[in-house]
């Protein structure tokens, strides 16, 4: 037998930051949304443990590990499991692109092993396995847009009217969110202990609107991110002036998002981007969470 998960990237629309907590993390108020760029993960019975990761033309999979680090198979422990299972990856989503690739895979492989062998394990029980694994975890399990945190991990779905069309440039090289967050903190030494509210960003997402949410997008790990890779700064302002509503680093970069006013302005935007950036996407939000998109019988067991 086998299950497929297909789970989503996000971005964050409003991402607060504030100083370090003893435990090392930051404290975060973000609202995430899931955006049309996906990874399947499919969890097969297996005699031995097995993983294979298979990129697509837009996303090289050379950083993702194909061992035990593996978030993905990192999950199948964390789920307390003692079968044998094959996992297969097949990644759409930027690595290391500041679009939580790595937490999807392990939401999805989460769900994808609880409907494999029928647990049917109750909504807390998965979200607490999650949050042991990733801050972002939880949020790659519910999807939609939702605020986050704690350290993002404390997720609470919010209301959203609109159909929000984005262009997405991944970079060709990943940044390290660790780095980007110790640049953070070497710009900030003075950061306040509570992260940045996202007030005006949740009315405008009650409206439905375009202009207004983009007014209301907010990044404290933008600076830190254009300060390490100052091409960023050059890519927004190139996007804006393309005729987005509004560039931002997605998360802790390196990929950039820009809000459009519509699938067709994006579309424009995409075409002229696609003259000097050689990976130009265009997705849209928010998309449902962690989904099975099939489980069947291995192909052995059909003959
Ligand atoms: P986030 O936005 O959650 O901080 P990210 O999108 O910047 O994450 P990921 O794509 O999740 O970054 O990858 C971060 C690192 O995690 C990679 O460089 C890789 O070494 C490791 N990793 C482990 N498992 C995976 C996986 N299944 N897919 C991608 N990266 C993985």
């Amino acid at each position: 037998m086998s299950s497929t998960v297909r789970a989503a990237a996000k971005i964050n629309l409003h991402l607060g930051v504030g100083a370090p907590r003893e435990d090392g993390f930051h404290p975060l108020d973000t609202v995430y949304q899931a955006i049309s760029l996906y990874d399947d993960v499919t969890v097969s019975d297996a005699e031995t443990d097995s993983l294979s990761v298979a990129g697509s033309p837009h996303v090289d999979v050379a950083g993702v590990p194909t061992d035990a680090t593996n978030i993905a198979v990192r999950a199948l422990s964390e789920a307390s499991c003692e079968t044998r299972h094959h996992v297969q990856i097949a990644k759409q989503i930027p690595v290391a692109g500041g679009m939580a690739g790595g937490s999807a895979d392990a939401a999805a492989a989460l769900l994808a092993h609880d409907r494999l062998h029928d647990l049917g394990q109750a909504d807390d029980v998965l979200l607490a396995q999650a949050a042991r694994l990733g801050s972002d975890v939880p949020f790659s399990l519910v999807g939609g847009t939702a605020r986050g945190r704690g350290r993002g991990e404390l997720v609470e779905p919010i209301v959203d009217l609109g159909t929000w069309w984005w262009v997405v440039v991944p970079a060709t090289v990943g940044l390290s969110t660790p780095e980007v967050y110790r640049h953070f903190d070497r710009l900030h030494p003075d950061a306040p202990a509570q992260p940045a509210e996202p007030a005006e960003l949740l009315a405008a997402l009650a409206t439905g609107e375009p202009v207004r949410l983009a007014r209301a997008l907010h990044n404290d790990l933008q600076d830190p991110a254009i300060d390490l890779r100052p091409e960023l700064g050059e890519l927004i302002v190139r996007g804006e002036a393309e005729g987005a509503l509004r560039g931002m680093v997605s998360g802790s970069g390196p990929t950039c998002v820009f809000l459009c006013d519509s699938q067709e302005g994006s579309m424009e935007v995409v075409a002229a981007l696609s003259a000097s950036y050689d990976v130009v996407l265009s997705a849209v939000g928010p998309v449902a969470g962690a989904h099975v998109v099939s489980t069947r019988e291995a192909e052995w067991d059909l003959r």
